[in-house]
């Protein structure tokens, strides 16, 4: 029987310690404050911004929405970017996405100040990252780092397996694990034999945003099982790209959807408003 990686308790530890240092910041009046901008009207986007500034407010920072109707022009929302980006007020901001059809996100995403990057998305932060120099990371291949570490996880040496190589989690995630000198394998959808692949881990992270992919075949004895996939399930609640019920038996640690990544993500994207409110503050 594997143990629980708690996601939701980690989360919940490095939000206190947030926290403490906004209160700390806002003492000494430098301001702290998360924007969003908000396209369109897609109810799930909208349900995640609300998180997110509810997530805010518990920690003390300020948030903003900018909110747009889905016709808006890149123009417009360039405009806004380039105002956030010299707002001495604003800390930090992301453009909730996915954009609705028609609207490209890179160039709104290159626009975005990289010191202000609290996603971690834009090309020069992304490039950093891979070339090791210190830059704001992207908050679900972060949380996976943070939540390996601090359930006591040595990853140095370790084989590591990653499913899925998109921009936003797999990849990045591969940087971080190569920097934390493990063994990286990144597998993807044109991977021939995934699950011989897959069983070389030790620790394995699943982002294929696939419904309960990952079997017991996938999976070696004893190894870390870190499940990034999120889907809702009918009549309620969510599941993974891992069967859980199946895999749990025989991993050693293993994150439960909901309470793994998710509340990681969301605390890490805190840890960045906070480093960014840092940054512009610097020389302060
Ligand atoms: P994506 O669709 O951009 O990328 C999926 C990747 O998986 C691709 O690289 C693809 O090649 C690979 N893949 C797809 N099917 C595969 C298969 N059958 N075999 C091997 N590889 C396969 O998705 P993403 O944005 O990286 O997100 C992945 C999942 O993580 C989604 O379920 C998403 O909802 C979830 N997610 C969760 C959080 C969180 O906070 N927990 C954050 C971001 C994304």
């Amino acid at each position: 029987m594997a143990e629980i990686l708690d996601g939701k308790a980690v989360a919940a530890q490095i939000r206190a310690e947030i926290a403490e240092e906004v209160a700390e910041l806002k003492d000494r009046d430098f301001p702290v404050r998360l924007d969003v901008i908000l396209v369109g009207d897609d109810p799930a986007s909208a349900t995640y911004v609300r998180m997110k500034q509810k997530d805010c407010e518990e920690v003390g920072i300020e948030s903003r929405a900018h909110r747009f109707a889905a016709d808006v022009s890149e123009q417009d929302l360039v405009a806004l970017v380039e105002e956030l980006n010299t707002d001495p007020r604003v800390s930090g901001f992301f453009i909730q996405l996915p954009l609705p059809e028609g609207l490209d996100s890179m160039p709104l995403v290159s626009a975005i100040d990289p010191s202000k990057d609290v996603d971690g998305l834009s090309p020069l932060n992304a490039g950093r990252l891979s070339i090791g120099l210190s830059s704001l990371l992207p908050c679900t291949p972060h949380g996976v780092i943070q939540l390996l570490r601090r359930s006591g996880i040595e990853i140095a040496g370790k084989e590591t397996v990653v499913i899925g190589r998109s921009n936003l989690v797999g990849k990045p995630l591969a940087q971080l694990l190569l920097r934390e000198n493990a063994t990286v394998t990144v597998c993807h959808s044109r991977t021939r034999d995934l699950p011989e692949v897959t069983r070389r881990a030790e620790i394995l992270v699943v982002a294929a945003g696939r419904r309960e992919m990952v079997g017991v075949e996938y999976v070696r004895e004893g190894a870390v099982v870190v499940d990034v996939g999120i889907h809702g399930r009918e009549g309620g609640g969510l599941v993974g790209d891992v069967r859980f019920d199946e895999v749990e038996p025989v991993a050693s640690r293993i994150t439960p959807v909901p309470g793994g990544v998710g509340p990681m993500t969301r605390a890490m994207l805190l840890y960045n408003t906070l480093q960014a409110a840092r940054i512009t503050n610097a020389g302060a």
